[in-house]
């Protein structure tokens, strides 16, 4: 697919979704917030729904949630322009309630064909909620900073999973924002092993479908006991440079 047929089946979708009365999040939504980022992009960010101000401005994670997401990017080097960001819901949840079973269902299809579309090397779920969608089953205590093959039914034909913990657990939680921080350290890392795997498999274009496990690839530190972080310690930088997020 071309760039310009990316952007064009992207934002097909995107209008589907600007109109989409397909649960009754649309009866109080002011605007559906379908995503957006580059079309070209490897990684796609997946989160949770729209809160507010995402409602407010039809985009995705404007909120302080997305000034913490911004931060987190900024801390390997990439732009939140460099990546897709997108939401298991479109329409915001009534009072930022969590999204109900049957709302996730009729939105699923919507994300199924973006990824479709984008053809991701990684998907980083931000919270559990999207992490249900990518790792069903698993615990985000344990899972964060963790990778495993996505099943190619989620759309991503040959993409693996990514695990993070939803920017406003961190915000709430220095602990969470310290390992925040930790896990996405290690996303240049996945992404180019990710990438490695792809080519591996052959033609970047023509990806095999990857058999989904239940062990993660890439296993990361234990978990840190609240006990052990200094919240008032600044945030870890990258020292060394992230890769580019373009290869193909
Ligand atoms: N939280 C989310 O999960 N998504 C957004 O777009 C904003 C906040």
């Amino acid at each position: 697919m071309t760039d310009v047929e990316r952007r064009v089946a992207l934002e097909a979708i995107a209008a589907e979704v600007r109109v989409c009365t397909n649960c009754r999040l649309h009866e109080t939504r002011t605007r559906a917030v379908p995503g957006e980022g580059d079309p070209e992009t490897e990684v796609v960010f997946v989160g949770e729904g729209p809160g507010f101000n995402e409602d407010r401005q039809g985009r995705p994670f404007v909120g302080r949630a997305g000034d913490l997401l911004v931060k987190l990017l900024a801390s390997i080097g990439w732009r939140r322009e460099d990546v897709f960001i997108t939401n298991v819901v479109k329409c915001r949840p009534p009072e930022n309630r969590d999204p109900l079973p049957d709302e996730i269902a009729a939105c699923a299809p919507f994300l199924r064909r973006q990824l479709e579309v984008l053809d991701p090397a990684v998907v980083v779920t931000l919270g559990r909620f999207s992490m249900g969608t990518f790792m069903p089953g698993a615990r985000i205590s344990g899972a964060h900073g963790t990778v495993r093959p996505v099943d190619p039914a989620t759309g991503a034909r040959a993409a693996f999973v990514f695990a993070m913990y939803h920017p406003a657990a961190a915000l709430r939680t220095p602990a969470i924002e310290r390992e925040s921080y930790a896990d996405i350290a290690a996303v240049p890392s996945a992404l180019i092993d990710a990438r490695r795997r792809r080519e591996a498999a052959g033609e970047p274009g023509i990806a095999p479908a990857i058999e989904p496990t239940h062990e993660p690839m890439i296993e990361r530190e234990p978990a840190l006991d609240a006990a052990d972080i200094d919240p008032s310690a600044p945030p870890p930088t990258a020292d060394d440079p992230a890769p580019q997020l373009t290869l193909f």
